[in-house]
Protein backbone atom coordinates (compact mmCIF):
# COMPACT_ATOMS: atom_id res chain seq x y z
CA UNK A 1 0.00 0.00 0.00
CA UNK A 2 1.37 3.66 -0.99
CA UNK A 3 2.13 5.86 2.30
CA UNK A 4 2.54 8.90 0.22
CA UNK A 5 -0.43 10.97 2.56
CA UNK A 6 -0.07 13.17 5.16
CA UNK A 7 -0.52 11.31 8.85
CA UNK A 8 -3.70 12.13 10.47
CA UNK A 9 -4.32 12.38 13.43
CA UNK A 10 -5.50 9.12 15.85
CA UNK A 11 -9.38 9.36 16.08
CA UNK A 12 -8.88 8.33 20.18
CA UNK A 13 -5.96 10.12 21.18
CA UNK A 14 -4.83 12.55 18.44
CA UNK A 15 -1.47 11.11 17.98
CA UNK A 16 -0.14 11.45 14.22
CA UNK A 17 -0.71 8.18 12.29
CA UNK A 18 -0.89 6.70 9.14
CA UNK A 19 -2.33 3.86 9.97
CA UNK A 20 -6.20 3.69 9.08
CA UNK A 21 -8.93 1.51 9.04
CA UNK A 22 -8.58 -0.50 5.94
CA UNK A 23 -12.74 -1.74 5.40
CA UNK A 24 -13.95 1.60 6.03
CA UNK A 25 -10.92 2.83 3.57
CA UNK A 26 -12.65 -0.04 1.53
CA UNK A 27 -15.65 1.94 1.73
CA UNK A 28 -14.43 5.15 0.78
CA UNK A 29 -13.88 7.04 4.10
CA UNK A 30 -10.35 7.49 5.96
CA UNK A 31 -10.33 7.11 9.46
CA UNK A 32 -6.73 6.44 11.25
CA UNK A 33 -6.42 4.68 14.53
CA UNK A 34 -2.22 4.69 15.77
CA UNK A 35 -2.33 1.32 16.96
CA UNK A 36 -5.35 -2.01 16.80
CA UNK A 37 -5.29 -1.31 21.14
CA UNK A 38 -7.34 2.12 20.06
CA UNK A 39 -9.03 0.86 17.59
CA UNK A 40 -10.22 -2.00 19.63
CA UNK A 41 -11.34 0.22 22.57
CA UNK A 42 -13.99 2.06 20.15
CA UNK A 43 -14.72 -1.13 18.19
CA UNK A 44 -18.34 -1.78 19.79
CA UNK A 45 -19.70 1.14 18.99
CA UNK A 46 -17.39 1.57 15.53
CA UNK A 47 -18.21 -2.17 14.01
CA UNK A 48 -21.97 -1.09 13.48
CA UNK A 49 -20.81 1.21 10.57
CA UNK A 50 -17.50 -0.17 9.67
CA UNK A 51 -16.68 -1.09 5.88
CA UNK A 52 -18.50 -1.40 2.73
CA UNK A 53 -22.06 -0.95 2.66
CA UNK A 54 -21.87 0.49 6.21
CA UNK A 55 -19.23 3.41 6.05
CA UNK A 56 -20.19 5.96 3.52
CA UNK A 57 -23.02 6.47 3.29
CA UNK A 58 -23.04 6.32 6.96
CA UNK A 59 -25.52 3.54 8.08
CA UNK A 60 -27.37 5.03 10.91
CA UNK A 61 -29.55 3.08 12.73
CA UNK A 62 -32.98 3.15 11.47
CA UNK A 63 -35.93 4.38 14.37
CA UNK A 64 -37.82 1.52 15.59
CA UNK A 65 -41.28 0.51 15.80
CA UNK A 66 -41.73 1.59 19.35
CA UNK A 67 -39.93 4.63 19.09
CA UNK A 68 -42.11 5.92 15.74
CA UNK A 69 -44.91 5.20 17.46
CA UNK A 70 -43.81 7.07 20.83
CA UNK A 71 -42.92 9.85 18.69
CA UNK A 72 -46.22 9.76 16.76
CA UNK A 73 -47.61 9.98 20.46
CA UNK A 74 -46.14 12.88 21.51
CA UNK A 75 -45.98 15.26 18.44
CA UNK A 76 -47.54 18.07 20.09
CA UNK A 77 -46.39 17.41 23.29
CA UNK A 78 -42.69 17.36 22.82
CA UNK A 79 -40.04 20.33 22.58
CA UNK A 80 -37.71 20.60 20.08
CA UNK A 81 -33.72 21.07 21.04
CA UNK A 82 -32.01 23.97 19.78
CA UNK A 83 -33.15 27.57 18.51
CA UNK A 84 -34.28 30.15 19.76
CA UNK A 85 -38.05 29.56 21.17
CA UNK A 86 -39.17 26.21 21.93
CA UNK A 87 -41.58 24.31 19.09
CA UNK A 88 -43.49 21.18 19.27
CA UNK A 89 -42.23 18.47 17.23
CA UNK A 90 -44.85 18.72 14.79
CA UNK A 91 -44.45 22.46 14.10
CA UNK A 92 -40.46 21.32 13.10
CA UNK A 93 -41.38 18.30 11.35
CA UNK A 94 -43.66 19.86 8.74
CA UNK A 95 -41.69 22.17 7.15
CA UNK A 96 -38.54 19.96 7.53
CA UNK A 97 -40.37 17.01 5.42
CA UNK A 98 -42.44 19.13 3.19
CA UNK A 99 -45.57 17.43 4.27
CA UNK A 100 -48.16 16.40 7.33
CA UNK A 101 -46.18 15.31 10.46
CA UNK A 102 -47.76 12.55 10.47
CA UNK A 103 -47.23 11.58 6.69
CA UNK A 104 -43.25 12.68 7.51
CA UNK A 105 -42.94 9.96 10.29
CA UNK A 106 -44.46 7.15 8.49
CA UNK A 107 -42.21 7.34 5.29
CA UNK A 108 -39.08 7.16 7.72
CA UNK A 109 -38.36 3.19 8.05
CA UNK A 110 -35.82 1.39 6.05
CA UNK A 111 -32.12 3.34 5.01
CA UNK A 112 -31.39 6.38 6.99
CA UNK A 113 -29.49 7.12 3.67
CA UNK A 114 -32.31 6.96 0.99
CA UNK A 115 -33.70 10.53 0.38
CA UNK A 116 -35.95 9.44 -2.64
CA UNK A 117 -39.12 10.32 -0.50
CA UNK A 118 -37.61 12.46 2.65
CA UNK A 119 -35.05 14.96 1.75
CA UNK A 120 -33.77 15.46 4.85
CA UNK A 121 -34.12 12.35 6.10
CA UNK A 122 -30.76 11.76 7.59
CA UNK A 123 -31.49 15.32 9.54
CA UNK A 124 -34.89 14.15 10.86
CA UNK A 125 -33.76 11.52 11.98
CA UNK A 126 -30.88 13.10 14.08
CA UNK A 127 -33.60 15.68 15.53
CA UNK A 128 -36.07 12.49 16.21
CA UNK A 129 -33.05 10.44 18.41
CA UNK A 130 -32.00 13.90 19.78
CA UNK A 131 -35.80 14.30 21.08
CA UNK A 132 -35.69 10.80 22.54
CA UNK A 133 -32.68 10.65 24.09
CA UNK A 134 -33.76 13.95 25.74
CA UNK A 135 -37.02 12.33 26.69
CA UNK A 136 -35.54 8.84 27.80
CA UNK A 137 -33.04 10.72 29.94
CA UNK A 138 -35.14 12.56 31.88
CA UNK A 139 -37.48 9.66 32.24
CA UNK A 140 -34.82 7.75 33.64
CA UNK A 141 -32.26 9.69 35.66
CA UNK A 142 -33.41 9.80 39.20
CA UNK A 143 -31.22 12.48 40.26
CA UNK A 144 -30.89 15.39 40.66
CA UNK A 145 -34.05 17.09 39.19
CA UNK A 146 -33.49 20.12 37.53
CA UNK A 147 -30.32 19.92 36.07
CA UNK A 148 -30.74 18.56 32.36
CA UNK A 149 -27.14 18.17 31.61
CA UNK A 150 -26.74 15.77 34.88
CA UNK A 151 -29.44 13.90 33.93
CA UNK A 152 -28.25 13.00 30.56
CA UNK A 153 -24.98 12.36 32.49
CA UNK A 154 -27.14 10.35 35.23
CA UNK A 155 -28.88 8.15 32.19
CA UNK A 156 -25.68 7.44 30.44
CA UNK A 157 -24.63 6.08 33.86
CA UNK A 158 -27.77 3.52 33.82
CA UNK A 159 -27.20 2.64 30.25
CA UNK A 160 -23.54 1.55 30.88
CA UNK A 161 -23.77 -0.05 34.37
CA UNK A 162 -23.06 -3.25 33.36
CA UNK A 163 -19.61 -1.85 32.14
CA UNK A 164 -20.42 -2.35 28.06
CA UNK A 165 -20.67 -0.19 25.34
CA UNK A 166 -24.48 0.16 24.60
CA UNK A 167 -24.31 0.81 20.68
CA UNK A 168 -28.09 2.53 20.95
CA UNK A 169 -26.72 4.63 23.78
CA UNK A 170 -23.52 5.94 21.38
CA UNK A 171 -26.09 6.68 18.97
CA UNK A 172 -28.21 8.76 20.43
CA UNK A 173 -25.85 11.10 21.57
CA UNK A 174 -23.85 10.71 18.06
CA UNK A 175 -27.46 12.12 16.91
CA UNK A 176 -27.03 15.24 19.19
CA UNK A 177 -24.15 16.12 18.14
CA UNK A 178 -24.70 15.60 14.58
CA UNK A 179 -28.19 17.45 14.90
CA UNK A 180 -26.12 20.02 16.74
CA UNK A 181 -23.98 20.50 13.80
CA UNK A 182 -26.67 20.90 11.30
CA UNK A 183 -28.82 23.26 13.19
CA UNK A 184 -25.41 25.56 13.00
CA UNK A 185 -25.52 24.97 9.04
CA UNK A 186 -29.37 25.49 8.81
CA UNK A 187 -29.28 28.17 11.16
CA UNK A 188 -26.60 30.22 8.65
CA UNK A 189 -28.20 29.30 5.85
CA UNK A 190 -25.53 27.26 4.04
CA UNK A 191 -26.71 23.12 4.48
CA UNK A 192 -26.35 22.11 1.40
CA UNK A 193 -29.90 20.01 -0.30
CA UNK A 194 -28.18 16.85 -0.61
CA UNK A 195 -25.76 15.58 1.56
CA UNK A 196 -26.53 11.95 2.65
CA UNK A 197 -23.80 10.32 0.77
CA UNK A 198 -21.50 13.13 1.07
CA UNK A 199 -18.13 12.41 2.18
CA UNK A 200 -17.96 15.17 5.22
CA UNK A 201 -21.08 14.21 6.86
CA UNK A 202 -20.38 10.22 6.93
CA UNK A 203 -17.18 11.43 8.44
CA UNK A 204 -18.75 13.59 11.12
CA UNK A 205 -21.06 10.57 11.89
CA UNK A 206 -17.85 8.72 12.31
CA UNK A 207 -16.11 10.96 14.69
CA UNK A 208 -19.42 11.86 16.72
CA UNK A 209 -20.01 8.39 16.97
CA UNK A 210 -16.20 7.21 18.08
CA UNK A 211 -16.66 10.31 20.49
CA UNK A 212 -20.02 9.32 21.89
CA UNK A 213 -18.07 5.85 22.83
CA UNK A 214 -15.21 7.55 24.36
CA UNK A 215 -17.35 9.52 26.42
CA UNK A 216 -19.11 6.14 27.36
CA UNK A 217 -15.96 5.14 29.20
CA UNK A 218 -15.57 8.25 31.21
CA UNK A 219 -19.12 8.16 32.56
CA UNK A 220 -18.70 4.68 33.16
CA UNK A 221 -16.03 5.65 35.44
CA UNK A 222 -13.75 3.21 33.14
CA UNK A 223 -9.67 4.84 32.64
CA UNK A 224 -8.67 2.72 29.39
CA UNK A 225 -5.92 5.24 29.26
CA UNK A 226 -5.09 6.69 32.20
CA UNK A 227 -2.52 8.96 30.95
CA UNK A 228 -4.43 10.96 28.69
CA UNK A 229 -8.11 12.06 28.80
CA UNK A 230 -9.41 10.64 25.61
CA UNK A 231 -12.69 11.75 25.50
CA UNK A 232 -11.80 15.47 26.26
CA UNK A 233 -9.12 15.41 23.87
CA UNK A 234 -11.34 14.14 21.42
CA UNK A 235 -13.79 16.79 22.07
CA UNK A 236 -11.55 19.55 21.88
CA UNK A 237 -10.25 18.08 18.63
CA UNK A 238 -13.85 17.27 17.20
CA UNK A 239 -14.96 21.03 17.90
CA UNK A 240 -11.73 22.94 16.41
CA UNK A 241 -12.48 20.36 12.70
CA UNK A 242 -15.60 21.30 13.10
CA UNK A 243 -15.20 25.24 12.94
CA UNK A 244 -12.64 24.78 10.29
CA UNK A 245 -15.07 23.41 7.93
CA UNK A 246 -14.77 19.23 8.44
CA UNK A 247 -12.06 18.92 6.02
CA UNK A 248 -14.22 20.23 3.06
CA UNK A 249 -13.04 23.77 2.55
CA UNK A 250 -16.03 25.05 1.87
CA UNK A 251 -16.29 28.70 2.58
CA UNK A 252 -20.01 28.78 3.60
CA UNK A 253 -19.14 26.33 6.13
CA UNK A 254 -16.15 27.74 7.27
CA UNK A 255 -18.56 31.12 7.92
CA UNK A 256 -21.43 29.28 9.23
CA UNK A 257 -19.37 27.12 11.76
CA UNK A 258 -16.82 29.50 13.22
CA UNK A 259 -18.67 30.00 16.31
CA UNK A 260 -19.78 26.36 17.33
CA UNK A 261 -19.94 25.41 20.04
CA UNK A 262 -21.11 21.91 21.29
CA UNK A 263 -23.73 22.21 23.78
CA UNK A 264 -25.15 18.45 25.33
CA UNK A 265 -28.61 20.37 25.68
ZN1 LIG B 1 -4.31 6.48 19.33
ZN1 LIG C 1 -13.93 0.90 9.95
Amino acid sequence: MPHDFIPQPCEVCGEATKNRCSSCHKAGIDLFFCSPEHQKLVWPAHKCVCGPGKALPFAALPLSEAELAELHRRLDEVAVPGGSAPRTLRAELQPLGRKPAETVLQELPGPVSDTSRLLHKPLIVCLLRHVLARSFYSRAATTPPGDPRLQVRAGFLMVIVDGVHNPFAAAQMTAQFVHNILSWLRGFEVMPHNYAHATWFSLVQHTALIMSALFQYDLGGVTPDPSRPLFRGAHARFTEWVKAGMGTGNPHFVRGLAGFNITMD
